[in-house]
């Protein structure tokens, strides 16, 4: 056999096991072995339709076991997989293309009317393939060879492409290398005390780091189980977590669970591990989860181009508020945003990342890659955050969202943390708007708790007695609830828009 890295790993091992790999929602379940066989008709099927080690393989399918026997079938070819978010519109599936220029795209079959002339107009190769195993990828497999010999890929080669989220500008291209995914899945398996006796409660879209190369990979890394739910759906999620001993959820996902009184300690006696990240977790969140069920969330922090850099402990004390310590092999820096210096112990600054995790660089954006990865290596995250004195690494909010009003810097996760300690106060989000005087004025923008009605001039003067006054949000107002996007999180830009006039219209 030939090498390939990621194959090797996560893989090959497969192809010997007899029990459930995949267990689904209607109680079917999916073998290693048979999940191996799949993924070895699916790699045939690319390559005779052309695919070469190197070439990228756009997927916008629907989240299922077929789904994810693709994705080890380009890998196991010696492509470079580019999944997308299958909220994408097909102008925005042609800018990916164009983009990215793939030998092949797979889309799902009630796509494919579109897919036809998107696909001609940029050379690649169109093909489809439903939750269901259905469409013309499922055909060009049928009857194809049940095991391949995997295509040789050293570990710096790459094995994906991640498009960012892109909320200013467009989408971009993180290239991620077999080295950057099994480094950190490998690392992740031993500090999170992932077992061949584990049961993932698979509830994350694949398209994205969480699901894809967290959930996915470490479950394959450990040789464990998966229950492979489409989505976050309450009733599958409690009827499920019975039978699971982990879940990875975002931060809206425990909330939702948290609202729900059927969580209780005995729906959740099996489970020994809840991790949470791609949003920060409240403290309230980690607080009454605890007092509900006994187990004190795991918070950690990564992102798309990194994969993941920080996590509390599984051991020590998990921090509510905090993301934890650098994971093995991971070096955070902290640096004046402006300067780059490094800056003193415990001082608020950019998170710099360096390590095997870190991404090869922007696809064909190499000016992005040269303002954002620099040549010793660290990554220039975007998030800004301190270290405490006990190595407790606090994430502050993203740089972009920094407020500068009258000429001084003001975080919105303080002000949030402010904010959320009011009474009758769910939720928060802090955002600099145009302001005439101060250029950016503080607003904070409030999610009453369900039957309240904050008096906001209270809070307004309650905020005085610990917030400095440039700091101390000029104006409140409230909303039902906060917009987010699938990742939970908040989406600041369409606060901003929305209430980008409000100092403008209060003065006319
Ligand atoms: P993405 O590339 O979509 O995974 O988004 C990565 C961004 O999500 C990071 O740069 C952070 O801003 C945010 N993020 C991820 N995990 C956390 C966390 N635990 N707490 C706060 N922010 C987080």
């Amino acid at each position: 056999m030939t090498g390939n890295t990621l194959h090797q790993a996560l893989f090959a091992p497969l192809a010997a096991r007899d029990d459930a790999l995949i267990t689904l929602p209607d109680g079917g379940v999916v073998t290693g072995r048979a999940f191996a066989a799949m993924l070895a008709r699916y790699a045939h099927a690319l390559v005779e339709s052309g695919v070469e080690p190197g070439d990228r393989i756009v997927v916008q399918v629907e989240k299922s076991a077929h789904a994810l026997a693709l994705y080890g079938a380009a890998i196991t070819a010696g492509a470079v997989f580019v999944p997308l978010n299958s909220a994408y519109t097909p102008e925005e599936l042609d800018y990916f293309i164009e983009n990215a220029e793939p030998r092949i795209v797979v889309v799902d079959p009630a796509l494919e009317p579109v897919l036809g002339p998107l696909a001609a107009k940029h050379g690649a190769w169109p093909l489809s393939l439903g939750a269901d195993g259905g469409g013309s990828l499922a055909e060009a497999a049928r009857g194809q060879p049940e095991s391949f010999d995997p295509v040789e890929r050293a570990p710096d080669d790459l094995a994906a492409l991640l498009y960012t989220s892109g909320t200013t500008g467009r989408s971009k291209g993180a290239m991620l290398s077999h080295s950057n995914l099994l480094s950190n899945a490998q690392v992740l398996v031993e500090e999170w005390r992932f077992s061949s006796g584990d049961v993932l409660l698979h509830i994350l879209p694949i398209f994205h780091t969480h699901g894809l190369f967290v959930a996915t990979n470490v479950t394959l890394a450990a040789g464990a189980r998966m229950i492979l739910l489409p989505k976050f759906d309450i009733e599958a999620v409690l009827a499920h977590l019975p039978q699971a001993s982990v879940m990875m959820g975002v931060p809206t996902h425990y909330t939702r669970l948290l609202a729900d009184e059927r969580l209780d300690r005995e729906r959740v006696a099996g489970m020994r591990l809840f991790v949470s990240g791609s949003a920060p977790l409240l403290a309230e969140t980690h607080e009454a989860f605890e007092a509900r069920t006994g187990h004190r969330i795991l918070e950690r922090y990564g992102m798309t181009e990194t994969n993941m850099n920080t996590s509390n402990p599984h051991d020590g004390e998990r921090r509510a508020g905090t993301v934890g310590f650098p994971l093995p092999g991971v070096e955070i820096r902290i640096t004046d945003p402006e300067s780059g210096e490094v800056l003193a112990a415990g001082a608020t600054g950019m998170v710099e990342v360096r390590g095997l995790n870190v991404f090869q660089g922007y696809w064909r954006m190499p000016d992005k890659t040269a303002e954002e990865l620099r040549d010793n290596g660290y990554f220039i995250t975007g998030d800004l955050g301190r270290v405490d004195a006990d190595g407790y690494l606090h994430i502050v909010g993203r740089s972009k969202d920094m407020i500068i009003s009258g000429g001084l810097n003001v975080y919105p996760k303080e002000i949030e943390l402010a904010l959320d300690a009011q009474p009758g106060i769910a939720e928060s989000a802090v955002i600099g708007v145009p302001h005439p005087d101060f250029g950016e004025a503080v607003l904070g923008v409030l999610v009453p708790r369900p039957g309240e009605r904050p008096d906001l001039d209270a809070i307004r003067a309650t905020l005085g007695d610990s917030l400095a006054a440039f700091k101390r949000p000029k104006a409140l107002v409230t909303v039902p609830e906060l917009p987010r996007n699938t990742m939970g999180k908040v989406q600041k830009t369409e606060l901003r828009a929305r209430f980008g006039d409000h100092f403008a219209r209060s003065r006319s």
